[in-house]
């Protein structure tokens, strides 16, 4: 381990170093082992190196007579900056601190942290967000359990197909992945799970007598829920695991939830990235969350991302939530006061976990006091509230009075540590006031000693002061020093004075000494009673921090849609009709200009071809369609004029290329396989979105693949919105009864002197029936700044491409002609059809 050179046997200290570097190792055996020595954090050998190398630190050499190791180290001052790097890295960090002060000889230390990515708990290291451990096992299919140390929120489901788990894995980013050994075990699956995932190798045991073990100390029963070994499994190691992590403190977890993925919409990641719910695909783009997330809690935001993750089945529950934001945004003076009150709270969830760990703070008990101030103005604000809201005043009020024990326990403004003294209040506290009368006793006499001392000596001068190497002392001038009485002891002489000390003085001075280290010893049980007390409303405590984060998403909700005019969407049995409807995120951008669009599908209108030329808003219109969806799906109101839609079992989107590069995948590839598990999954409950489908490929392997997509979902009766610069395909409209050609109209301006530059073509935004007349592309291209030569050159070669496609497509359909059954009415049709198409003409009907 420490690549020393030298015969010479390890210093003691570095014994002490690979000891404890060999335990941690047990549980976490690719951890750092940060080592306290003095003012500096230090890792040895190979650690030190690899160290160096992620923090970007200067590598020295710890050596002795005969023997020297590489070393690297941080200051203390600096550990929670570069522990947050080494966990953004996915290295768990241990922590080793002197917990002696020092002496001659080898110190004592011990391990006092454990942080992983999955599992820490300081608010310093977490962003505001959830933060995911997560443990699949495999048996009847694909187990997965979800933990978030932080609030306790603590999940878990059974997966049939592998997919389905990558895809809940990626929805909920979790930060540490723990396999079981037949996952881990299997070289390729691993492979496959550590390209997508912070896969952490066998630090957790999944042996079904461990896990029944951890499930009955943590949850004090074997949920009847986790019906499967797999799931019990799953649990199992991940509160092992937690458990080590936190070192044996998880009582911030309470039950574990067993959810269907079947129960909520189907949003598989791919659709979360494609419409931008969480993260923008441009740097400085906007995302939904930033557009809804006027949230004023960081519970709140962790609430919304979790409703945007699962939207709602249910029909009557999605009516609840919309009852709810409707009320809210009936009334606006409810709305401000309740969304003021909730800008002074604090992390309730959170804090609540805290304290049901007994790691809270004294500054931490006293934010969740401020926050619990709070609830009985909200219970009141929500007086004459129903439903919903009804149910949050409910759970508000259920909490019995805490807060009137932290009040009369701790004064206002605590200090951040245990230990430091002023944490409890005057007069609560008998012994503890005792204390602090006998110890105010004595500095009163200090303070006075000045005083009577000038006057027994008759030194004006004399006066009474402190340092820290002395302690009290009387300091007297030189002019004077003739006059000091026989008592005085002289412990120091200046250039010009002297300081004395008195018997009686040292006397003072150590009992109040004593008395400060006896209240502040009382002080520190105190606050652990009173830390213990709240633990054990804990269960109240996380229902009203629950509860509190709805009320914010609601409130969040109601306030978006009345600050943009948003609609209250009617829940239909089928059909999908958008009047007016704009991009949530797009609209806010671009403000006036934003060029609202209808939607319509229904089951004779299930599928819509939209065409028109790049840039003209196809993709917005899309995405339009999808986000209301998903709004009304998640209770929300949408920017439209009138909205009534279904609900739908999913929302699938197959929007632009992206490479896969760390999966190694080509892009066609993604898009192929992206394609693949929309076709298998879309139903005719489904709503599916795609965009320019077969790009990565060649012109006609990319348009029969569009085709074929289309024709299958036609068929499965998913409603299906589908932009695709393939003209083709518009002529699919006669074949395909539900499927109607759209498309976004944009006018070319005929330029004088075929000047370059824009103005080429004009963009309206505004979807249209029929299909779009040609792909403009030539013309993009020209508004692009494409040297005139080129462009014009690429004009003409597109008038013969299209003579040849039209060509061999007439000759196609020319070959394959059941000529004994066709009329000759339908035979004239035809003709004239083809004559059209290679003329591009407008001729007339005959
Ligand atoms: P396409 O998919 O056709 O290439 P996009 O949907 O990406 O086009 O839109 C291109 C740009 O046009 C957008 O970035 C946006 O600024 C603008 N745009 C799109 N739709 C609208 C609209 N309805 N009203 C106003 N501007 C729009």
């Amino acid at each position: 381990v420490l690549k020393g050179t030298g015969s010479g046997a390890l210093p003691p200290m570095l014994e002490q170093y690979v000891r404890m570097r060999d335990e941690v190792a047990e549980t976490l055996p690719h951890a750092l082992l940060l080592f306290q020595v003095g003012d500096f954090y230090e890792t040895f050998g190979e650690d030190a190196e690899r160290t160096a190398r992620l923090l970007g630190l200067a590598l020295t050499h710890k050596s002795s007579r005969d023997f020297s190791t590489p070393m690297a180290g941080i200051p203390l001052r600096a550990l929670d900056s570069h522990v947050e790097r080494l966990l953004a890295c996915g290295v768990c960090v241990a922590v080793a601190d002197q917990v002696e002060e020092p002496g001659s000889g080898l110190m004592d230390r011990r391990v006092t942290q454990l942080l992983t990515p999955g599992t820490v708990t300081e608010e310093r290291h977490l962003g505001a967000d959830e933060n995911y451990l997560a443990a699949v096992a495999t048996g009847d299919g694909y187990a997965l359990a979800l933990l978030d140390v932080s609030t306790g929120e603590f999940r878990c489901a059974a997966f049939h197909t592998r997919l389905a788990l990558y895809d809940e894995l990626a929805r909920c980013r979790a930060r540490e992945v723990l396999l079981a050994p037949e996952l881990s075990g299997n070289a390729a699956l691993l492979a496959d799970f550590q390209a997508r995932f912070p896969v952490m190798l066998s630090p957790a045991s999944f042996e079904e007598a461990d896990a029944l073990e951890a499930l009955r100390a943590t949850l004090g029963e074997v949920p009847p829920s986790l019906a499967s070994g797999a799931l019990r499994r799953a649990c199992g190691a991940v509160l092992g695991y937690a458990r080590v992590t936190q070192q044996g403190r998880l009582d911030m977890v309470r039950r574990v939830v067993r959810f269907e993925p079947g129960a909520h919409m189907r949003l598989p990641d791919a659709a979360v990235r494609a419409l931008e719910l969480f993260q923008a695909q441009s740097p400085q783009g906007r995302t939904l969350t930033d557009v809804l997330g006027q949230t004023r809690t960081a519970g709140g935001r962790r609430r919304l991302r979790a409703w945007l993750r699962a939207p709602l089945l249910d029909e009557l529950s999605i009516r609840a939530r919309l009852d709810a934001v409707e009320a809210l945004t009936r009334a606006p003076d409810l709305r401000g006061a309740v969304r003021s009150l909730l800008y002074r709270a604090h992390d309730l969830e959170r804090l609540a976990a805290r304290v049901s760990t007994r790691r809270a703070a004294p500054r931490e008990v006293a934010a969740l006091a401020r926050t619990l101030d709070l609830l009985p103005e909200a219970t009141e604000l929500l007086g004459a509230q129903g439903g919903l809201l009804g149910g949050v005043r409910e759970r508000l009020s259920a909490l019995p009075d805490v807060v009137t024990r932290i009040r009369a326990a701790l004064v206002d403004e605590p200090p951040i540590r245990v230990g430091e003294g002023g944490l409890i209040r005057d007069g609560f506290h008998a012994e503890l006031d005792e204390l602090r009368a006998a110890a105010i006793g004595h500095r009163a006499w200090l303070a006075d000693l000045e005083v009577s001392e000038r006057q027994r000596t008759g030194i004006g001068s004399l006066k009474v002061s402190y340092n820290s190497v002395f302690g009290y002392y009387l300091e007297v001038t030189g002019a004077h020093l003739g006059k000091v009485p026989a008592d005085y002891r002289q412990v120091a002489t200046l250039k010009d004075r002297a300081r004395f000390t008195r018997p009686d003085l040292r006397e003072r001075e150590r009992e109040i000494a004593r008395l400060e280290a006896a209240a502040s010893r009382l002080e520190q049980e105190v606050f652990t009673e009173l830390r213990d007390s709240l633990a054990a409303h804990a269960e109240a405590l996380a229902d009203a921090a629950g509860a509190l984060s709805e009320l914010d998403v609601l409130a969040a909700l109601a306030d978006v849609a009345a600050e943009h005019g948003w609609i209250r969407p009617v829940t239909s049995d089928g059909p999908m009709r958008l009047v007016q409807a704009r991009h949530p995120v797009v609209e806010r951008s671009l403000g006036g200009r934003f060029v609202p669009n209808d939607v319509h599908l229904d089951p004779a209108r299930r599928a819509v071809l939209l065409t028109g030329p790049n840039m003209a808003g196809k993709s917005t219109y899309l995405r339009t369609a999808a986000l209301c969806a998903l709004l009304h799906q998640i209770g929300s109101f949408v920017p439209a004029d009138h909205a009534a839609l279904p609900v739908y079992d999913a929302v699938h989107t197959r929007i632009g290329a992206s490479d896969d590069l760390a999966g190694g995948r080509s892009t066609f590839m993604v898009e192929m396989s992206e394609l693949a598990a929309i076709l298998h999954g879309a139903t005719h409950a489904s709503l599916v979105i795609l965009d320019e489908i077969g790009r990565g490929t060649s012109t006609l392997d990319g348009l029969a693949i569009a085709q074929a997509a289309l024709e299958h979902l036609h068929a499965a009766g998913a409603h299906t919105l589908f932009a695709t610069h393939y003209f083709e395909l518009t002529r699919l409209e006669t074949d395909l009864p539900g499927l109607v050609n759209l498309h976004v109209a944009a006018e070319e301006v005929q330029l004088e002197n075929g000047a370059a530059g824009s103005g080429g073509l004009t963009f309206y935004h505004q979807v249209v029936p029929g299909a779009a007349r040609q792909s403009y592309g030539v013309e993009v291209a020209r508004l692009a700044g494409l040297p005139g030569g080129v462009t014009s050159r690429a004009a003409r070669l597109l008038t013969a491409l299209g003579a040849q496609g039209a060509d061999t497509r007439l000759t196609r359909e020319l070959a394959t002609l059941d000529l004994a059954r066709l009329t000759p009415m339908q035979a004239l049709d035809l003709l004239h059809r083809w004559q059209r198409e290679v003329t591009g003409a407008q001729t007339t009907s005959p």
